[in-house]
């Protein structure tokens, strides 16, 4: 049997290492666009992988189909992923729910994948985009090549330097696919207030998507505050549902109710009086974070902390528990992680993946219709989606 799996990223190169084990006469090749394969792996999770979750559910992804999901999700177990990682002998470690190689190092899990891959005697071919599949009755034509069965595994369109512009929504679309509607998911937010003196500020918050006057989805995590707006993991989670004039408000005081936080404040005045207003919030927040909030709160920063009024003390306890950002846009392309939406999973048979148009045609990883959160989801749904389509192959 020849296989031939379009594009050599997580899904693709776990997919040519099950078919391979599965039978190993077949006879599996991987075309790579780029110079070598895996290239985005080496990047996720900050060079060190967060390769898959503790906790996988369902409520983890966004899909049109969302019940396709769930049966796909249920036929790749725990345990079934930690024998594959096991078998190409990568230790693993766990990170508040976050899968890791041991080693924290991306490369520690490319090295292993492409040991085995060279191990199988899988036939990578980089350089090697592929814009073209012919079909030939049951079979395919690739690069004049004839091939019995072919995996589409070129992702989907964000993070496009590392080969994945939506050219597989392309491919698919030629042979017959529904493409549903696609959007950046995992990305930063751009804001219509001027934030550029927040630039660099990192903390710990819970965020709160609010969609005309709707607590659509809250997040706990890191913010990051950028020149042009929010970042980091508890902002990206929510970005896919951001819309221009959606508002993000920010608890950067969980801890405290807001009536708790008067009282703190009220306090801390008592204790403080000599400090300047400027000051007064030092030392519970990032110093330019408490400024900002300050001038928020039209508080001349030059006033002796005596001298905050009650309204005042409000102001900043009510600012600091839901300091509040409308959305102008979300930045995607080359800044997003992951794409939202794809090739149509009810076109496929969840069993193999296999596509139920053309027969002997699969597609896995991000090219389909679902999405994770932050947290390894993603990573996980290109190696289940390799597991269902490489044990039939
Ligand atoms: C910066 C960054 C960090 C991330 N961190 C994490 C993380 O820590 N955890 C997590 O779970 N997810 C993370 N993700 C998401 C995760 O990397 C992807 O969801 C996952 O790699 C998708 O796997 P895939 O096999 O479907 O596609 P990809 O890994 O994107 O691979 C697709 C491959 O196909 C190739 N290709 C495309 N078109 C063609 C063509 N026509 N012919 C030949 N080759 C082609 C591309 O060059 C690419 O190598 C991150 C993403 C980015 C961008």
């Amino acid at each position: 049997m020849k296989i031939a799996i379009i594009g050599g990223g997580a899904s693709g190169i776990a997919a040519a290492i099950y078919a391979k084990r599965n039978n190993e006469k077949n006879s599996v090749t991987v075309f790579e666009r780029s110079d070598r394969v895996l290239r985005k792996l080496l990047a996720t999770g900050n060079g060190r992988c967060n390769l898959s979750n503790e906790y996988i559910s369902p409520d983890n992804y966004f899909s049109h189909t969302p019940d396709v999901v769930s049966k796909i999700l249920s036929a790749f177990t725990p345990n079934e992923e930690r024998l594959f990682f096991e078998s190409i002998g990568l230790l693993l470690c766990s990170e508040d729910d976050r899968i890791y190689p041991y080693s924290k190092r991306a490369n520690a899990v490319s090295d292993a994948l492409r040991h085995e891959c060279e191990r199988l005697g899988v036939n990578i071919r980089t350089n090697s985009f592929i814009s073209k599949i012919e079909e030939k009755g049951e079979k395919f034509v690739i690069l004049g090549e004839v091939f019995d069965k072919v995996v589409i595994s070129c992702g989907g369109f964000s993070a496009p330097s590392f080969g994945t512009d939506g050219n597989s929504f392309t491919l698919l679309k030629s042979l017959g696919h529904t493409i549903t509607k696609t959007s950046y998911a995992l990305s930063p937010v751009k804001v219509y207030e001027n934030v550029k003196s927040l630039k660099g500020i990192r903390t710990n918050a819970t965020v709160t998507l609010i969609d005309n006057g709707e607590r659509v989805r809250q997040e706990q995590g890191e913010l990051q505050l950028t020149d042009y707006g929010l970042s980091g993991i508890a902002v990206m989670q929510l970005s896919r549902l951001c819309k221009d004039g959606s508002i993000i408000e920010i608890d950067l005081m969980s801890v405290f109710s807001k009536e708790k936080l008067v009282e703190f404040l009220l306090t801390r005045k008592e204790n403080f009086p000599h400090l300047k207003a400027d000051d007064f919030l030092t030392g519970i927040m990032h110093k330019t974070l408490a400024q900002y909030i300050l001038a928020r709160c039209n508080i001349n920063a030059n006033i002796p902390a005596e001298n905050l009024l009650k309204k005042d003390i409000c102001a900043l306890a009510q600012e600091i528990k839901a300091l509040s950002f409308k959305v102008k846009s979300v930045i995607g392309k080359e800044q997003s992680q992951a794409t939202c939406g794809g090739a149509l999973l009810s076109e496929f048979d969840t069993e193999t993946l296999e596509s139920k148009k053309v027969k002997n045609l699969y597609c896995i990883g991000e090219a389909l219709d679902c999405v994770g959160d932050c947290g390894g989801y993603n990573l996980h749904w290109a190696w289940n989606t390799a597991y269902i389509t490489g044990k039939n192959l």
